[in-house]
């Protein structure tokens, strides 16, 4: 880690040792990075990735935080933040943003500048990278319909640029995640225009429509299981009598039974621990095996790692 330490010093990139995570996670648990990096360009994030990768260096990315489950133990190794990649643009009549980008402000950029298309990620939590990644979406829309172009970096170090279509979105997968590609930048789509107060009207209506329906008194990270084919999780958990159970200071949400809320101080163990719970009680109840939508991390490396 030393090595790491002084490359990076050397190269001017912002990083803290036993960095508390809690913070940037959506559930407001988890324990310390052993060696937390914050790039503040492009640049710095390709030259730490080729680092990373020359040295067969295994690295974790953050971007929102807002579909993980950082363990209590914490995370070993190299854990990069995207948050301070955060620009956006429009160059030759599409949006280009960076993978920290948050989807709140890449909504108010369309919205800003009369693009339509984008009104569904307005109260997506969560960055453009994750956003890529998961094919982030819900009824109104996903990254899918909007995605022009991604360039990221392969897991042989090379810069690639995926279309859409090369990108394989489907339901909350894509490519990236496959292949281990870290998200760099993406360009979208900006031909669907219309009036900005049309398009704010709309993403009000939809942020209105969800913060009925989700707890968002309690910290949350949002749908913990996939939806299974011709079903919906809230409703499995709901009948197999699950709505409330508690782990800790874990709950499933008494108001959306498809979400676990942390009552204050819950620790990773005790979300991980209702998962399991509801896991087991589902499937004897109903005959499911529901699939976890949100990450843990360290142990579900995904893409991030080498
Ligand atoms: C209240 C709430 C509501 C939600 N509603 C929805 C919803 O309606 N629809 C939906 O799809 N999701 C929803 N989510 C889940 C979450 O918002 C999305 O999955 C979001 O896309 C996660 O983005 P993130 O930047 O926070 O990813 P993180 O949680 O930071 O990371 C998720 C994964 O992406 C990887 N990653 C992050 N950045 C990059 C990058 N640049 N390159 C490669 N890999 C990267 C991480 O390593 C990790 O494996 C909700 C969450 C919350 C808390």
């Amino acid at each position: 880690m030393r090595e790491t330490t002084s490359f990076l010093r050397q190269n001017g990139i912002s990083y803290r040792e036993n960095y508390p995570v809690q913070a940037h996670t959506a559930y407001k648990v988890g324990g310390n990075a052993e060696l937390a990096v914050f790039p503040a360009s492009l640049p710095e994030l390709r030259v730490l990735i080729g680092w990373c990768r020359s040295r067969k260096l295994p690295f974790f990315l953050i971007g929102g935080g807002a579909n993980i489950i950082v363990s209590d133990d914490g995370l070993p190794g190299i854990t990069i933040f995207t948050e301070n990649l955060n620009q956006l643009k429009l160059q030759n009549g599409k949006i280009v943003a960076q993978c920290g980008a948050s989807m709140e402000t890449l909504a108010l950029f369309a919205a800003e500048h009369g693009i339509s298309g984008f009104e569904f990620l307005y109260d997506i939590p969560g960055s453009v990278g994750g956003a890529l990644i998961m094919n982030a979406g819900n009824n109104d829309g996903e990254m899918k319909n909007v995605t022009c172009l991604v360039q990221a970096v392969t897991a042989a170090n090379r810069i690639v640029s995926l279309t859409g279509r090369q990108c394989e979105f489907g339901y909350r997968t894509s490519r990236f995640k496959e292949d281990k590609l870290v998200v760099l930048q993406a360009t979208f789509n900006a031909s669907d225009r219309r009036p900005e107060k049309a398009i704010r009207a709309e993403m009000n209506r939809i942020k209105e429509e969800r913060h009925r329906k989700f707890p968002m008194e309690f910290p949350n990270g949002g749908s913990v299981f996939k939806r299974p084919p011709g079903d919906y999780a809230g409703r499995l958990i709901e009948v197999s009598g699950c709505g409330g159970l508690r782990v800790g200071n874990a709950q499933v949400s008494t108001k959306h039974r498809g979400f676990i809320v942390n009552l204050g101080n819950a620790t990773a163990s005790d979300i991980r621990g209702l998962i399991a719970l509801v896991q087991k009680q589902v499937k004897t109840s109903q005959g499911v095996a529901l699939e976890r939508e949100q990450i843990f991390l360290p142990e579900d490396t995904g893409q991030s790692n080498v």
